[in-house]
């Protein structure tokens, strides 16, 4: 089994659902008492989160790429990034390292294309909806069609993410507010929403609506165990 590189603690309530997602994984593939082999560096998110906020990418970029490369040091054979947000950084990230990214949005296409999904809505920071690092990966690289909420759902969904999810709080008016949110992009023609924040999940489930979602934490999370049990390199 390869060990999974995990640079975590944006925030850590979902680095939490990653860590515990990829051991039930590795234990559903293999049984008895296995558990994945996990090399993780957790950041401090508060300082990060100033600096995303502050519009500082290259010190993002430079910090993480730091840690990334102590993951790498401490023996993993692959990295996530275990936030989509972060992935504005990636291109950077990934010249540092010389084992695999595992991008999260290639995962979740590569999900989608899988299941026929022409047309799709995202919800996540307004960073990752707004911005063209996610959106246009998917809709270049694998022709599926990306929508966003509108901007006032766009301001209430990114502060919904970093008010409450990220530090734990789940409100019950929220999770209504996201359905509503997730109702209206399907009826704007979206064919299934990507949860884009690896927050989300911890908020609205599929067993919540009708509508198709996919929930990049637990997308990701597998393309990990698939990684970790193949034999590629
Ligand atoms: N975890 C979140 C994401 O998936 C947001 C926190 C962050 O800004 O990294 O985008």
């Amino acid at each position: 089994m390869k060990t999974i590189g995990l640079l975590g603690g944006m925030s850590w309530e979902s680095t939490a659902h990653y860590y515990q997602e990829i051991n039930e994984g590795i234990k559903q593939r293999l049984g008895g008492l296995h558990s994945a082999k996990i090399c993780l560096f957790s950041v401090d998110f508060q300082p990060i989160e100033q600096l995303q906020h502050a519009g500082d990418w290259p010190q993002c970029a430079e910090i993480l790429s730091t840690h990334a490369k102590a993951v790498e040091s401490g023996g993993a054979d692959c990295l996530l990034i275990c936030t989509n947000t972060m992935h504005k950084v990636a291109p950077e990230i990934e010249q540092q390292l010389s084992i695999p990214l595992i991008h999260i949005a290639d995962a979740t296409a590569a999900t989608l294309v899988n299941d026929g999904i022409r047309k799709v809505a995202l919800l996540g920071t307004r960073f990752t909806m707004d911005e063209g690092f996610y959106k246009n990966r998917i809709q270049d690289k694998y022709n599926i069609e990306v929508i966003v909420p509108h901007s006032d759902d766009q301001t209430l969904v990114h502060n919904i993410i970093y008010q409450e999810l990220c530090q734990g709080v789940i409100k019950s008016q929220s999770k209504e507010a996201y359905l509503e949110i997730i109702h209206s992009l399907y009826k704007r023609g979206a064919e299934a929403v990507i949860l884009g924040c690896t927050e989300i999940g911890l908020l609205v489930q599929q067993d919540d609506t009708l509508v198709k979602l996919y929930d990049t934490t637990l997308i990701h999370a597998q393309a990990a165990v698939d990684f970790a049990l193949s034999e590629q390199s």
